[in-house]
């Protein structure tokens, strides 16, 4: 065991490479039905997630994918309260979408609740199956759009600015941003009277894949590439070459990205530079603020703060322009 030191760590790092990811990813989501079997089904979920990230805390230390993206990049703190945020709001959501459905059927009384879209009869795994696909149809179109549109963009944008990846940034996100993907993906699942079991999993889903594409821990998924969002392939989502990063728009399962054509899998494990031509603020509040106004917009934009069309004297209507020193 001792001798031959270098070809077995090399070994046992290729295997470890090949074998993470499915055996977190599955085991998480193992012990998320463990945990929705439990008598506190949230409380036991966040230990599953608290668990899964720290496992991949370590994995960064162990085999970084990339050892510069370990060096700090002065985000943290704000990566922490744009997560702290959009998980409050997401989980107070969630608790809504708990109450409302229950409030709602004790209204209108269950059994003449006569819209028998959902395949309730259907064992459970496949009506998660089913939710995950039209969840993602929301999930793939608000963050298309949100790449292909500039008024969306300006609050998606916060998420791409980062120049390295790692396990804490996964929910950087703009809280407006959050709230329209989240939105967009469980309205129709509202309308077709999903139950709430099923809600819970594309949560969970959601929430594991998440943490796992950021991850910067050595990967080799080419096995699972092809259907679920491995974090190889968001890596180049996250590219700052525009053809590149404009792909691999699902968020758990690629399938709308095959679809519409936009999913991209080279050969190579993740492109050169991550980030926007933009700039965003450096600060929680300040980027929070930013794409309200019309100057933070620009900023975010990578455009002149000064439009070109106006001299420069306009401080004087210039209200809003305070934000970003804000
Ligand atoms: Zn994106
Ligand atoms: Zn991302």
């Amino acid at each position: 065991m001792q001798h031959d030191q270098e070809p077995s760590d090399t070994a046992a790092s290729y295997f470890l490479s090949l074998i993470w990811w499915p055996l977190l990813y599955f085991g998480a989501l193992l012990g998320a039905g463990m945990a929705f079997a439990s008598a506190a089904p949230l409380f036991w979920f966040n230990i599953v997630y608290a668990a899964l990230f720290l496992a991949i805390v370590a994995l960064e230390r162990l085999m970084p994918h990339r050892e510069e993206w370990l060096q700090h990049d002065g985000e943290t703190l704000n990566d922490i309260g744009h997560t702290l945020l959009t998980k409050g709001t997401a989980q107070l959501a969630v608790a809504a979408t708990a109450i409302a459905p229950m409030a709602m059927a004790t209204l209108t009384r269950a059994d003449d609740h006569a819209s028998h879209l959902w395949p309730t009869q259907w064992p459970l795994i496949a009506q998660v199956v089913l939710a995950l696909v039209i969840a993602e149809f929301g999930l793939y179109w608000s963050h298309r759009i949100a790449h292909e549109n500039l008024f969306f963009w300006r609050f998606h944008a916060l998420h791409h600015s980062v120049v390295r990846l790692w396990v804490v940034n996964t929910g950087r996100f703009h809280v407006i941003d959050s709230l329209i993907k989240m939105a967009l993906s469980q309205a129709p699942l509202y309308l077709l009277d999903a139950p709430l079991p099923v809600f819970l999993w594309v949560g969970a889903v959601t929430a594991i894949t998440g943490l796992l594409t950021h991850c910067n821990v050595e990967t080799r998924t080419a096995l699972f590439d092809p259907i679920f969002a491995t974090p190889k392939l968001h890596r180049w989502h996250h590219s700052k070459t525009l053809k590149e990063g404009n792909s691999n728009y699902c968020e758990n399962i690629m399938v709308w990205d095959h679809v519409f054509g936009t999913y991209l899998n080279p050969a190579k494990a993740s492109p050169d530079r991550l980030g926007i031509s933009g700039k965003v603020a450096s600060d929680f509040l300040g980027q929070i603020a930013q794409p309200f106004s019309r100057k933070g917009a620009r900023q975010i934009l990578g455009r002149q703060t000064v439009p070109d069309d106006q001299v420069k004297p306009v401080e004087t209507s210039d209200a809003v322009a305070r934000i970003s020193e804000a």
